[in-house]
């Protein structure tokens, strides 16, 4: 079986996925998918590497590489390795990205340049993946195009003559960076294999198999209105629908005794920590366009320990009424309260099969429904297929069939994706439709815990952790007239006003009153938004909305120091805040209108987008890009004279992208260089963990 390296860099689990389905894929192609997360790098060696490499990679933030890959892109960046250093290896790579965002798929292109200035050459083109149009629309082509590229690459002999000249070369460049080691060996063993292998077969050389790039779909229905409804309807022969994925699980619904379940603790490798809540309030006017919450939690009986800036999760189970409706809708309320065992059926197709780490053995099916399954993710194509063979109209099986083809992609992205549509959604736009439980439990995501900024200091709090949300609402999908609330905002919200009305500022702790609630939080490991190690570099921070959580804990943190240091050098600290109306979404305005009085916060600059626009100078101050412009000067000399840091938090989609457009602007102004020049230097800013972004979608 003719293997290939397969390495994923994921963020959410997204670029991991594509990786599976290749691999899955893979088998029935006739090669062998080496699969492995690019941080395993005690898995692989790109520097020994023989076999042709696939690469899938995200973008995260506003253009980085994902976590996972932090590793592997500093080991390729590192400026000793000779630009021969991986001639031999020869690769695809498939980045995944949103263009909504600054630096589309950029992820990927700094990995596929790096590998490039490293000698390594494509066999088969770069595709770009835009999750702002669906990502499937370029990589189901780069998928279906990538088994003739491989199959050329592995019959190509002048391929071959081109490897053994490349591994020579490899093996030179590693003689001299290490002369002892002893994969040498290995490369040299492969340079004879190649060169004693069949040369004789000849493919002529063809360049440009299937070049996929992203970019919005020419193709699809168009002019419809209706999830269920599309026309002209496709012709049936024109649709390309994709073939049913395998079906690989055994359910058993057994009566079980009832059982004490609460929380989805068994499904996680992360220390979990109950906590009561010890305060809560609403830091929003009633009439303010959203409501934000603030929540105190008692960590103070735990080992949790955070710093200011830290993010942490919040473990939430899905909506209980969503939950009913859902198993009334699969017709099995009355077996809630069963217990599931799974087992792989055994005439399974789907190569590798496990069962789904994230559904717990002999749980009750409510309980699984509640704490482990992504109810609400929106459902892929893949289950939208599954779910054809489920649908007995056959107006509604056709519709659904166009949803999941090449051709509805537009359609998918509209209705489904777009309207963020749930399962329980479709279900109920396709009443025909009747799912058994185990297409659920193979295609339904695990439910993610919710990331929360910490909008406290534990030296001001000690024993103490604070943070704050906005409650998420929406119409439902279908009705549009049910009032649906976020996941974990929805459900922390209904815990907070269990205990207390919203509106009340007292401690829900206090003596004759209930127990408080708990909730259950866990550390996260990733937290790299911290104020600089050096108290005396100047701070600015840009944190629109709720984006100015992580800010009250650097001012309430950078207050207790200075009162324990008064002789100490603190550097200036700039706010940026902004918000919709003055008197009634203006997050913490008493709080910090005491630390710019006291002089903890220097500089206090806030927007509100939709009042009446006033400003210094009465210039149009609507946003904070455009308090950021006003002080410009102020900005630029900070960050490229005093080595100052700046931090920005909040929305990643609008607010992140147009303020590293603000400063991109302003530091080709103050600086007097061209706009690409100022990129470079934001990017060195961002290189020294001067730029730091914490941002959300
Ligand atoms: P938001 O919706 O971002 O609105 C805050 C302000 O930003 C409003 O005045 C809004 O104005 C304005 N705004 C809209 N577009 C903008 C743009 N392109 N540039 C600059 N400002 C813009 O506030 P939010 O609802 O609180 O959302 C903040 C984001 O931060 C969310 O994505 C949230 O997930 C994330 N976040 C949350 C936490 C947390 O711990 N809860 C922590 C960090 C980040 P208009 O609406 O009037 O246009």
């Amino acid at each position: 079986m003719r293997r290939f390296l397969l390495l994923y860099a994921t963020q959410k689990g997204q670029a991991k996925a594509i990786a599976e389905e290749i691999s899955e894929k893979a088998f029935a192609h006739g090669f062998s998918a080496d699969l492995h997360c690019i941080s395993e790098s005690d898995k692989y060696d790109l520097k020994t590497e023989t076999a042709p490499l696939v690469v899938v990679v995200s973008t995260t933030g506003t253009g980085d590489p994902p976590d996972t890959a932090r590793k592997f892109v500093k080991a390729i960046q590192d400026k000793a390795l000779p630009g021969d250093f991986l001639a031999h290896l020869r690769y695809g790579l498939l980045g995944l990205g949103d263009s909504e965002y600054t630096y589309f798929c950029n992820g990927g292109k700094i990995i596929d340049k790096r590998l490039q200035e490293l000698g390594a050459r494509h066999f088969y083109d770069t595709g770009h993946a835009d999750d702002c149009v669906g990502l499937e629309l370029v990589v189901e082509p780069w998928v279906d195009g990538l088994w003739a590229a491989l199959t050329k690459h592995f019959t190509s002999s002048r391929g071959k003559a081109e490897r053994i000249g490349a591994l020579r070369v490899a093996l030179d460049a590693s003689r001299r960076m290490d002369p002892l080691k002893p994969e040498l060996l290995h490369i040299e063993s492969q340079v004879e294999l190649l060169r004693l292998g069949d040369l004789r077969r000849r493919d002529p050389e063809e360049r440009g198999q299937n070049a996929v790039d992203g970019g919005r779909s020419s193709g699809g229905v168009g002019s419809e209105s209706s999830l269920t409804r599309s026309e002209p309807p496709l012709s049936q022969a024109a649709l390309s629908t994709p073939a049913a994925p395998p079906e690989y699980l055994h359910v058993r619904l057994q009566e079980c005794p009832g059982q004490e379940e609460s929380q989805a603790s068994v499904t996680s490798v992360d220390p979990i920590f109950q906590v009561p809540i010890s305060k809560a309030v609403q830091l929003t006017t009633n009439d303010a366009i959203k409501t934000t919450l603030l929540v105190e939690l008692d960590i103070s009986k735990t080992d949790f320990s955070y710093q200011p800036g830290d993010a942490f999760n919040v473990i939430c189970p899905n909506s209980d009424s969503e939950v009913q409706n859902l198993l009334q809708r699969l017709q099995l309320t009355d077996r809630r309260e069963h217990c599931v065992h799974l087992k792989i059926k055994e005439d399974t197709k789907k190569k590798g099969a496990a069962l789904p780490p994230h559904v717990p053995d002999g749980r009750s099916l409510q309980f699984i429904l509640t704490w482990c399954l992504e109810i609400r993710a929106v459902p892929k194509k893949a289950l939208l297929r599954a779910l054809v063979d489920h649908t007995s109209d056959g107006r509604e099986k056709r519709r659904l069939q166009e949803l999941c083809s090449r051709e509805g992609a537009a359609d998918y992205n509209r209705f489904v994706r777009d309207e963020r549509a749930s399962l329980l959604d479709l279900l109920l736009a396709f009443p025909s439709c009747q799912p058994p439980l185990r297409l659920l439990l193979e295609h339904l995501p695990k439910l993610q815990p919710r990331p929360y900024s910490c909008a406290s200091s534990n030296l001001s709090h000690p024993g103490k952790l604070r943070f704050i949300f906005n409650i998420v609402e929406f119409l439902s999908h279908t009705t549009k007239e049910v009032l649906r609330k976020g996941v974990c905002t929805g459900w922390l919200a209904a815990v907070v006003a269990s205990a207390l009305r919203p509106d009340v500022r007292v401690s829900c702790a206090e003596g004759g009153k209930a127990p408080a609630p708990e909730i259950s939080i866990s550390p996260r490991t990733t937290n790299f938004f911290h104020l600089p190690s050096d108290s005396s570099a100047p701070v600015i921070m840009v944190g629109p909305g709720t984006g100015i959580a992580p800010f009250i804990g650097f001012l309430q943190h950078r207050e207790k120091l200075q009162e324990q240091h008064p002789d100490g050098h603190f550097g200036a600290m700039w706010l940026f805040f902004g918000c919709r109306h003055k008197d009634r979404d203006y997050l913490f305005r008493e709080e910090l209108r005491r630390f710019h009085q006291c002089g903890v916060l220097t500089h206090l600059k806030v927007s509100f987008s939709r009042d009446a626009p006033v400003g210094e100078e009465d210039a149009p101050v609507k946003y904070v890009q455009d308090n950021i412009r006003l002080h410009s000067e102020h900005v630029a000399r900070l960050l490229l004279h005093e080595r100052g840091c700046i931090y920005v938090c909040g929305d990643a989609k609008n607010m992140a992208k147009d303020v590293n457009d603000t400063l991109v602007e302003i530091i080709s102004k103050q600086a007097g260089v061209e706009k690409l020049e100022a990129l470079k230097m934001l990017a060195t800013l961002k290189e020294e963990k001067r730029y730091l972004q914490d941002i959300w979608s």
